[in-house]
């Protein structure tokens, strides 16, 4: 087998390829563009299309497509062929700059929010040339992709990309102010992100008998099975042949699209797995791992399996997320929230990390609404998740130094002793286990943060885009602070830090983030709790908010109207989905058999009380009394099945009639998702009782146990 190291980014055209076949003055220009975002000239970019076609060509392409993220998270392409004919009617193929740099999909179709009217339907997308282009196989079929933003006809930002380069600018812009101001040294500045991946593999036989699964993406019903994850044997258990030779397709397949791939693991539920890269810079991080999605759906689909992504596919057993590991890194490669082995002295880390507390303390609540989903709402606070309360966990090491700082104390040699293992790569402090709090949405794990609600199925692209404005904004507002210092020495800068430290402890929390006191906790603390999509939406509706939001360079107010609107139209289009489907499956699925089962043990009571008329005996009557009480239990449930049946559709009926978006999505978590947990109760109570042959949906048994 081929060396991973020699087919890694063979299917991507990275600057390092470009530079090999590019003119030296247009790989200049190029570079230009991608380092300092400068403007491709276009002549340049037509030599530099002239290239990439000729290189996508000799890799068996014909078509390709500007390959963007719209607001919906999905990433969304319409394909172009080189084909064309030239003026003499000669068929050719061709790519130009201006076809490299700009094109006009039919974007009508595409959420914006309101922000375009569709007699105006013009989107326009850009190739953002700091993201390489590169080649997706589908099945046999090999497609150029360009990495794009996506804009409208009055150049506001209609995708996730934008607002992500846009934090990344203003974070290096904040945190190369900080470390010039500390070190005198200038450099750039950029966050670094690696984000692990939960999903689900289930047989692909199983996965297309289930509707719900098909087209939510979840079992809207679904009975747990007796064995569900209580036996803990499946994390880190050994991979299964099947999944590890699916593992291993898809990896090979991501290599080659240059996704730094590291590890695979079994998750904690039976079916679960995880996947992380290396760490790579935020932008291509969120490419990366969009395409790192599409591959695991895609190459599922080839081994006969599904690939569920969704966050909570199957009640009772652990939902997927997908950790974002978060640091700041220089273009000297140091990590500026590495503590080294003595973190009470090293003031760079003791800084930066001072501006990330206070970014969690300042704007945690429009962290948490970057993260708001319908399928999300199904972990956060479900005592598997972290809870929908930002708080941010730092360990006792850590916790302790920023402590005695905030109390002016000295430190003592004993108490700053750090652990060396002597393992240079390991960070020198979370080297104890028992540090690692996992129930912590926002934890500071050794020299990075890790934010751990994000849900399995989203881009990454937002909720590293508001981390990086938070951050950048935290900063901004301590930089200010610092350049008025005289002498930026040790004492002064504590001096500096300890206000912030006092402040913004009410978001630090270190203890078990499941237990019903730390809801008390921070109740009295003030901090939200921020339980459904609606709910967390609507902090995009404060003032501080849009203020800051507009301030440091994210999003301008049409875009933030835009962002809100499509959410929330997102939210209430899939629950209504959801309970449209479910109403089928209780129709279609559910009361056939459920009358069947019930006819049957009358028919068996009606044989029984004939025998009993025989005067047969006292036992024989007895007995009739408990299966007439069974039977009563069963249609009882039926009776409850078809109660809730009539009142989830009468009340969607209504909700599908309000016409303010906003309206309609709280009327949804408010009356529909209630209704829905309702009445899968009584079909999951009947799928328990009536006999396995007559229900035809694959349960939990099959979906999670068999493959
Ligand atoms: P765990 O399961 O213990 O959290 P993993 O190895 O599964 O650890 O995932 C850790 C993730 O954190 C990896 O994707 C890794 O690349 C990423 N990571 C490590 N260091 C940094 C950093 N400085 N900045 C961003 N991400 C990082
Ligand atoms: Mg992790």
């Amino acid at each position: 087998m081929t060396p991973t190291s020699e087919i890694f980014g063979s299917h991507v055209l990275d600057p390092a390829k470009m530079k090999k076949r590019l003119p030296k003055a247009t790989f200049h220009a190029l570079k230009n563009a991608i380092e300092k975002g400068g403007k491709l000239e276009i002549n340049d970019a037509d030599v530099i299309a002239q290239t990439i076609m000729e290189w996508a060509i000799s890799e068996g392409v014909t078509h390709y497509t500007h390959w963007f993220h719209p607001m919906t998270g999905l990433t969304a392409q319409k394909h172009d062929a080189f084909f064309g004919f030239d003026s003499a009617s000669k068929p050719i193929d061709r790519f130009s700059g201006s076809q490299l740099i700009q094109s006009e999909p039919d974007a009508s179709s595409f959420p914006s929010g309101g922000m375009r009217s569709t007699f105006e339907a013009r989107g326009y997308t850009a190739w953002d040339p700091s993201s390489p282009v590169f080649i997706f196989v589908n099945g046999k079929v090999p497609v150029l992709c360009i990495p794009s933003v996506f804009f409208s006809y009055t150049g506001q930002a209609l995708d996730k990309k934008t607002p992500l380069l846009r934090s990344v600018k203003a974070l290096d812009k904040a945190a190369s102010n900080a470390v010039e101001l500390l070190t005198g040294k200038r450099v750039k500045v950029n966050a670094t992100v690696g984000c692990e991946q939960e999903y689900f593999l289930v047989d692909r036989r199983y996965f297309e008998a289930r509707p719900d699964l098909v087209m939510a993406g979840r079992t809207v019903i679904g009975c747990r099975p007796a064995k569900g994850q209580q036996m803990e044997d499946h994390y880190f258990g050994s991979i299964k042949d099947r999944v590890l030779a699916f593992m291993q397709d898809v990896e090979t397949r991501l290599y080659n699209l240059g996704v730094p791939c590291k590890t695979r693991h079994n998750e904690v539920a039976p079916h679960q797995f995880e996947t992380a890269p290396v760490f790579e810079t935020a932008n291509p991080a969120a490419d990366h791992n969009q395409v790192t999605m599409e591959v695991i759906k895609k190459v599922a689909r080839e081994h006969d399996l599904a690939a569920l992504l969704h966050e909570k596919p199957f009640a009772g057993v652990n939902g997927s997320g997908k950790h974002l590991n978060w640091s700041m890194q220089t273009s000297d490669g140091d990590n500026l929230l590495e503590p080294g082995k003595e973190p009470h002295r090293n003031l760079i880390f003791l800084y930066f990390l001072t501006a990330v507390v206070n970014a969690i303390y300042k704007w945690g609540d429009l962290l948490r609404s970057t993260i708001a989903n319908a399928g999300n709402d199904h972990r956060l606070g479900a005592n598997e998740a972290p809870p929908a309360i930002m708080s941010v966990f730092l360990g006792s090491h850590v916790s302790e130094i920023l402590d005695k700082i905030e109390a002016a104390e000295t430190f003592s040699e004993q108490t700053v002793a750090s652990i060396d293992l002597g393992l240079s790569e390991l960070p020198d402090i979370a080297v104890d286990p028992t540090d690692r709090n996992r129930t912590s949405p926002f934890a500071f794990t050794g020299n990075k943060f890790e934010f751990r609600a994000l849900g399995s199925n989203q881009s990454i692209s937002i909720p590293s885009a508001v981390l990086n404005a938070a951050v950048a904004g935290s900063l901004n507002e301590m930089n200010a602070e610092l350049e008025k210092l005289s002498t930026r020495d040790e004492k002064s800068l504590f001096k500096l830090l300890r206000p912030y430290i006092k402040e913004n402890k009410a978001i630090r929390f270190e203890g078990n983030n499941y237990s019903e006191d730390w809801t008390r906790e921070a109740e009295a603390r003030g901090l939200s709790n921020l339980k459904s999509t609606p709910e967390a939406l609507a902090v995009w509706e404060k003032e501080d908010v849009r203020r800051f939001i507009q301030e440091i360079g994210l999003m301008n107010e049409a875009e933030m109207d835009a962002r809100y609107a499509v959410n929330l139209e997102h939210y209430a289009k899939i629950i209504d989905i959801e309970a449209s489907l479910m109403l089928r499956l209780v129709e279609k699925y559910v009361l056939p058999p459920s009358f069947r089962y019930q006819a049957k043990i009358a028919e068996s009571i009606r044989g029984l009380s004939r025998e009993c008329g025989k005067g047969s005996g006292d036992g024989l009557t007895a007995s009739l009394r408990s299966q007439r009480g069974y039977l009563h239990e069963i249609s009882q449930q039926v009776g409850q099945l078809i109660e809730g049946r009539s009142q989830l559709e009468t009340r969607l009926a209504q909700v599908e009639a309000i016409e303010n978006e906003k309206e309609k999505a709280w009327a949804c978590a408010r009356d529909l998702v209630p209704l829905m947990a309702e009445l899968r109760s009584h079909c999951d109570r009947l799928e328990s009782r009536i006999e396995a042959k007559e229900w035809r949906l694959p349960g939990y048994h099959e979906l999670l146990f068999i493959m």
